[in-house]
C-alpha cells in the first residue's frame, strides 16, 4: 500500500518532506493487487533501532512525516515504539492500513501518536471481499474505520484504481464523506509484485485515464476542502508547466546546500531496510544506503550524490522529455514513469558495457 500525507503542507504549514517506511511484509491478507506481495507468512522486520537512527538524523536534515505502510503496519511488533518515538522526534505519523486488526489494546495505544489514518478500500462489499481474497474482509474493515474515527484526529480512505474504478469514485467520495474521512487517496494499480500476477494484462487506455481524471476533478472541485482528494496522476501541462516539482528543485544548488530532504521530498526504507529515492521498488543502483549501514545518513546522500545523482537526473530528465514528446497520451503516473526508467537505464548501461 502506498502511503501519503492529504496535503502538500503539514497543518502547521509547513511543506511536507515524507519518510516512507516499509518496516515488514507481514500481512493478514493477500490480496489481488498487492504491489509488495506481502502476506502471512513473512515473519520479523526491520529493526526498530535502525529505524529510529535514521528518523532522528532525518528530522535533523528538515524531514517532518513519518508514513508507516508494509505489509500491514499493526502486525509489526514495535509500532507503538516506533510511533511514540518518531512522535517525540517531532513527525507527523501516517500509517496506512487494511483496519483489519484495530481492536486490541495494543492498536489504540499505538493511536495516541498517530496524526493519520489511511484505510485501504477497494469499492462496494462483493468487490473489496473479492479483491482481498477474503470473505468479511469489507465489514471488518468498516468496523476498524468506527475505532479510528474515535481515537485518531484524521483518517482517510485509500483506493487502488483500476481503469474502470472512476465508475466507483463519486460512491467512494460519498461513503468517505458520510464517515467524516478527511482525505480520500486514489492510486493507479502498480503492475509489481502480485498485482502483476494477478492483472498483467490490464492496460490503462487514454479514454480510462481521461475519465479517472476528470471524474476525480469533478468531485475534487464538489468536496473540497471537506475532503481532500487526491489523485497519483498528472496531466502533461501540469509536468511541462513544473519542472522544479519533476527534477526535485534545483538539483545541484540543493546539493551544494546539503538540502537533500528538499532533493528527496520523499525517502523511501524498503522491507529490506534499503533507503531509496523516487518510490517502492525503484532500481537498486539508486540505493542511497541501508539502515544499517555504519554511515550517518548526511554521508549516505553525499555518496549518492558523487555517485548516483547525475544517473538519477538524467533518468529524470529522459522521463520529462518523454511525457513532452507522447502525443497519444495527456495524463500520466509520473512516479510510476520514473521507476520503470530506472530499470531501463540500468539496461541500457547493460548492454553498452
Ligand atoms: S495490499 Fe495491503 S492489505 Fe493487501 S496484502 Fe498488500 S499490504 Fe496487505
Amino acid at each position: 500500500m502506498r502511503t501519503e500525507t492529504p496535503a502538500e503542507t503539514l497543518p502547521q504549514g509547513r511543506v511536507s518532506k515524507i519518510i516512507q517506511v516499509h518496516p515488514s511484509l507481514k500481512c493478514n491478507l493477500f490480496c489481488k493487487h498487492c504491489y509488495s506481495s506481502s502476506a502471512p507468512q513473512y515473519k520479523e522486520g526491520l529493526s526498530v533501532k535502525s529505524i529510529l537512527r535514521i528518523l532522528e538524523e532525518g528530522a535533523g536534515m528538515g524531514y517532518n512525516v513519518v508514513s508507516l505502510s508494509g505489509g500491514e503496519p499493526f502486525l509489526y511488533r514495535p509500532l507503538e515504539e516506533l510511533v511514540q518515538a518518531s512522535k517525540a522526534l517531532g513527525y507527523f505519523n501516517s500509517i496506512t492500513t487494511n483496519g483489519m486488526l484495530l481492536r486490541s489494546a495494543s492498536a489504540q495505544r499505538v493511536f495516541r501518536h498517530v496524526n493519520l489514518v489511511a484505510i485501504s478500500i477497494d469499492g462496494r462489499e462483493q468487490q473489496h471481499d473479492e479483491m482481498r481474497s477474503m470473505p468479511g474482509a469489507y465489514q471488518k474493515m468498516m468496523e476498524g474505520v468506527d475505532i479510528v474515527k474515535a481515537h485518531v484526529p484524521n483518517f482517510g480512505f485509500i483506493h487502488t484504481v483500476q481503469p474502470d474504478s472512476w465508475q466507483l469514485f463519486p460512491w467512494l467520495a460519498g461513503l468517505a464523506v458520510d464517515k467524516g474521512a478527511a482525505l480520500l487517496h486514489l492510486h493507479p494499480l502498480e503492475l509489481a509484485g502480485r498485482a502483476s500476477t494477478s492483472f498483467g494484462n490490464m492496460i490503462f487506455g487514454e479514454e480510462a485515464l481521461l475519465k479517472t481524471y476528470i471524474t476525480h476533478y469533478y468531485l475534487k472541485t464538489y468536496y473540497e476542502p471537506q475532503l481532500f482528494i487526491q489523485l497519483d496522476l498528472l496531466h502533461r501541462d501540469h509536468i511541462r508547466d513544473n519542472p522544479a516539482f519533476c527534477f526535485h528543485a534545483d538539483a545541484l544548488s540543493a546539493c551544494d546546500l546539503g538540502d537533500f530532504s528538499c532533493l528527496f521530498r520523499e525517502l523511501i526504507i524498503d522491507e529490506h531496510g534499503d533507503l531509496l529515492p523516487i518510490a517502492h521498488g525503484c532500481s537498486k543502483r539508486f540505493r542511497i544506503g541501508n539502515i544499517e549501514e555504519d554511515l550517518p545518513l548526511v554521508e549516505m546522500f553525499n555518496r549518492f550524490a558523487q555517485q548516483r545523482l547525475g544517473e538519477l537526473m538524467q533518468v529524470y530528465q529522459q522521463t520529462y522529455d518523454e511525457i513532452l514528446n507522447n502525443t497519444e497520451h495527456e495524463i500520466f503516473n509520473w512516479a510510476e514513469l520514473v521507476l520503470k526508467n530506472t530499470f531501463r537505464y540500468e539496461q541500457e548501461l547493460a548492454c553498452a558495457g
